[in-house]
């Protein structure tokens, strides 16, 4: 099928209210040009408080070094306030609320679920397997007529590992809806990034934030990738202002020195190394899950009781005890050489 011609079915699954939406118009939407002064935004003049004007709306200069530094078109890039936002934007964008529904991967970033909720959205999930992979034809078989858009968090939170591209590739090809594969800690994984199959696939979206190993959780700076055809429904539908003006400035200059985060990886990653192979050593620990991203999810013989000794003593982990096929783990961000140390030897000590 051309490609037009698959826009086409697939922008039948927008909501009506979407597809007829005017979206707002800003004084700097409208206004791109160099002016001399500006008396069209109900701006502050005085400029000494630095950030008396309104930023950028579609972030021109921060998505030109995105576009470089990922290969992908301007027009394919939506920026948000943490991809958290972009989660939300799509739900929006996607399913009628009391209508329509979502489709999840379950155990996996909870995020999704809480935004359908919001969104008084339907959430349908299908299980991974004991490993944390995708049962293709369980999938398939689960997806409901009403499914809208379905995620794929790749590695995958709270297991760590990656999901087989041929399995998503074959997804993408079979599921008449939106396919979203949250990419949030694909710097830290060998595998490739699903980017490059953005022009062969209009049903794909792939977010991925500089939460994590960019380190600028605090700026809140999330991206959605998708064909240009749903950007364009991503950008009218998100509010005119979404991202900051320090934001796209401070991450602009981050994104010249992309060589201090690749060091900065390559460390946490020889640190994930270390602590995998310790957890590995311990008898308690019935089972350390292969990882792609910056954390550990492990088994541990009483789990409750090590969270709690390991919160007294002021090393704050996460208990996952309570998600699917999570029984009794625990889960750990891999920290500096020191914090993996403490981590290291209060575990140490919690196990003897
Ligand atoms: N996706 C996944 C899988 C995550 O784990 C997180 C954060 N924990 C996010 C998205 C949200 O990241 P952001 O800071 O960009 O909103």
């Amino acid at each position: 099928m051309e490609i037009m011609e698959k826009n086409q079915e697939y922008y039948k699954l927008v909501r009506d209210n979407i597809k007829n939406l005017i979206p707002y118009s800003s004084a700097r939407h409208e206004f791109t040009g160099h002016a001399k002064i500006h008396l069209d935004a109900n701006e502050n003049p005085f400029d000494y408080h630095m950030y008396n004007r309104y930023p950028d709306p579609l972030q021109t200069v921060l998505k030109k070094k995105i576009s470089l530094l990922k290969g992908v078109p301007v027009d394919s890039i939506f920026l948000g306030n943490g991809s958290d936002e972009a989660i939300d934007v799509l739900i929006r964008i996607f399913c009628s609320p009391g209508q329509d529904a979502i489709h999840i991967l379950e155990p996996t970033y909870g995020m999704y679920r809480v935004a359908a909720d919001i969104n008084d959205v339907e959430v349908h999930s299908t299980m991974l397997t004991e490993t944390f992979d995708i049962d293709e034809e369980q999938l398939l078989d689960n997806i409901h007529p009403n499914d809208r858009i379905l995620w794929i968090c790749s590695p995958n939170n709270p297991s760590g590992n990656i999901q087989d591209q041929q399995i998503i590739i074959n997804i993408l090809n079979q599921f008449n809806g939106i396919v979203v594969v949250d990419e949030a800690y694909i710097d830290f994984s060998k595998e490739a990034s699903m980017v490059s199959l953005l022009k062969d696939y209009q049903n794909l979206v792939v977010l991925q934030t500089f939460s994590k190993a960019w380190g600028l959780a605090g700026l809140r700076c999330g991206m959605a990738f998708s064909p240009p055809w749903i950007n364009k429904l991503m950008n009218a539908v998100k509010p005119p202002y979404n991202m900051n003006e320090f934001t796209q400035k401070y991450v602009s200059e981050q994104l010249d020195d992309a060589d201090s985060v690749r060091k900065e990886v390559s460390k946490l990653l020889q640190e994930r190394d270390r602590v995998f192979h310790f957890l590995e050593s311990l008898q308690s620990v019935n089972d350390v899950f292969p990882t792609e991203a910056n954390f550990i999810l492990f088994r541990i013989q009483n789990s409750q009781e090590i969270f709690t000794a390991l919160k007294d003593q002021g090393i704050v982990i996460r208990n996952r005890n309570n998600d699917p096929l999570c029984s009794n783990c625990l889960r750990v961000t891999i920290g500096t050489e020191s914090e993996n140390d403490q981590f290291i030897k209060q575990l140490k000590i919690l196990t003897k």
